[in-house]
């Protein structure tokens, strides 16, 4: 018996793909709101970022209802499609020589979210920069906290609450001190909390060169 096959869609307006499409439309991809990374310069001098890149802004929403897909829609290989793909944008715009020694690092997702939600999508963007660029993926940190239902707290309790931990591993992956440098990749930065403990908690154990890239900003 055949069965029709429902067609799959895109992963940003929903519309039904073609046959060449595989998880977002042309249309879509013309459309999305480009982050000029210019003017990206969350931290000011409190952080040695080396670089800090975003390729998206939420703009619209197109580039929401991506993000939402990503991350909820429970298919892996949007992400790693978006990373191969703001990699290629990434290595048009910057000396890719420069970093392509560099290691990748994950935003790491709680043991629980990610039996949850069945990858992590952070993973998923580095797995598909990984492939353009030829960088290896270290990942190093693990989260502390998973996240939770905030309703019962007010308002500075969850802010206090919200703040996500990193830590090394009990028996901690091998810091390879020949790496020149980490980029660490996330999907969406908005307050900038979980870069920034990201950040603290490398610099613990590790001293080098660190950057951050990330699929898009929510604030501008
Ligand atoms: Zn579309």
């Amino acid at each position: 018996m055949v069965t029709a096959l429902i067609p799959k869609r895109c992963g940003s307006c929903g519309t039904p793909l073609s046959k060449e499409e595989i998880n977002w439309c042309g249309l879509c991809e013309f459309s999305w709101v480009r982050h000029s990374g210019h003017a990206h310069c969350r931290f000011g001098e409190r952080l040695d970022w080396r670089l800090q890149w975003s390729w998206l802004r939420l703009a619209t929403p197109l580039e929401r209802q991506l993000v939402h897909a990503l991350k909820y829609d429970g298919d892996a290989s949007l992400g790693h499609a978006l990373g191969a793909r703001m990699a290629r944008e990434f290595t048009m715009g910057q000396a890719p020589q420069d970093f392509k020694s560099w290691s990748i690092v994950p935003v790491p997702l709680h043991r629980r979210r990610l039996r949850q939600r069945g990858y992590n999508q952070s993973m998923q963007l580095a797995r598909g920069w990984s492939a353009v660029t030829g960088m290896q993926i270290t990942p190093l940190l693990m989260r502390k906290n998973a996240g939770q239902s905030f309703t019962r707290f007010n308002r500075s309790q969850r802010i206090a609450l919200h703040s996500v931990q990193f830590d090394w591993p009990e028996i901690p992956s091998t810091m390879p001190e020949h790496i020149p440098g980490c980029i660490i990749i996330d999907d969406v930065i908005t307050t900038g909390s979980t870069l920034e403990s990201m950040h603290h908690s490398l610099r613990r154990r590790w001293h080098g060169p660190l950057a951050f890239i990330t699929l898009a900003d929510a604030t501008s």
